[in-house]
């Protein structure tokens, strides 16, 4: 039985686990971490038998094989600062977009001690996607087309462009060799002159309940590619989350992708 703490229980990521959980005969949820300690009914009303503040969360971590965090980048950061020591020999899968160079650094030291897999996206498709946008890039070139970058979320969403989009603007990037901070273009307005070569443009479009879509547009003089994702429900994320648990737990100290897992 693997045991699963979940960071950002309340939310509706870690409610989509917790239901995932609740259904799989080999893993258990031991205990949930969110903004505030929370106890008795109204914690078993989210799935747990009590969750603890981030700062707080080091007794949950130690009863626990694997902790998910969907978060927020400031809980995840209060995560690693106050549980790294707990953390150690354990398995951290991150979700949480929106991380800086500085949180991505912490994640690098804890995977000194703690097996860390961490995804922009955990679904199978974008993973491959990731993989066929690098493989386009390549091929393709930057002098004769010019990559665009379009996602769509929920009006919930709070960071944009999405790290799902960030990450297969890296891919193209990887693909031409090139460092995708040079040749970044987020969105265009007013007279922006020709399109240089080579740029890469992100676009992030917000409205509805649009679970996630990419769209990875390729476009030539005569000819266009897209590679296009598009997630129906967010339990995806979740179930691909957990193929990541399972996958981490009791593996040795390191940091992988979700390309690891997957195996691509
Ligand atoms: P949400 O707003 O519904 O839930 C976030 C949860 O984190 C809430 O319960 C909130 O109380 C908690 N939280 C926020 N700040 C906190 C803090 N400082 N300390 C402790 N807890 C805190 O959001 P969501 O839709 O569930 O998404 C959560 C994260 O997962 C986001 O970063 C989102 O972009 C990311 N996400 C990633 C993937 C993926 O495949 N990697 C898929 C979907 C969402």
């Amino acid at each position: 039985m693997t045991r699963i703490a979940l960071c950002g229980v309340a939310g509706r990521m870690g409610q989509t686990l917790r239901r995932l959980i609740e259904q799989a005969e080999d893993l258990q949820l031991s205990g949930g971490i969110d903004r505030e300690p929370v106890s008795g009914e109204a914690a078993r009303a989210l799935g747990c038998e009590r969750i603890l503040a981030a700062a707080g969360a080091a007794p949950v971590i130690l009863e626990s094989d694997v902790v998910i965090d969907f978060s927020a980048p400031a809980a995840l950061r209060a995560l690693l600062e106050h549980g790294a020591s707990a953390l150690a020999g354990k398995a951290l899968i991150v979700g949480t977009t929106g991380l800086g160079p500085e949180d991505e650094a912490r994640l690098d030291a804890l995977a000194q001690a703690a097996c860390v897999v961490s995804a922009a996206n955990f679904s199978v498709g974008v993973n491959l996607l990731l993989g066929l946008a690098e493989q386009a890039a390549r091929v393709l070139g930057d002098e004769r087309f010019d990559v665009e970058i379009v996602e769509a979320h929920h009006r919930r969403k709070v960071d944009a462009p999405s790290g799902t989009a960030l990450a297969l603007a890296n891919a193209v990037a990887r693909g031409r060799a090139v460092s995708l901070d040079e040749v970044r273009r987020d969105g265009r307005s007013g007279e922006t002159g020709a399109r240089p070569t080579g740029e890469i443009g992100l676009h992030a479009l917000r409205g509805g309940g649009v679970v996630g879509e990419h769209r990875v547009l390729f476009l030539g003089e005569s000819e266009r590619i897209e590679l296009v994702h598009a997630a129906a429900d967010r339990s995806l994320f979740a179930e691909g989350a957990l193929v990541a648990a399972r996958w981490a737990s009791g593996r040795r100290a390191g940091r992988y992708a979700m390309t690891d897992v997957l195996g691509f």
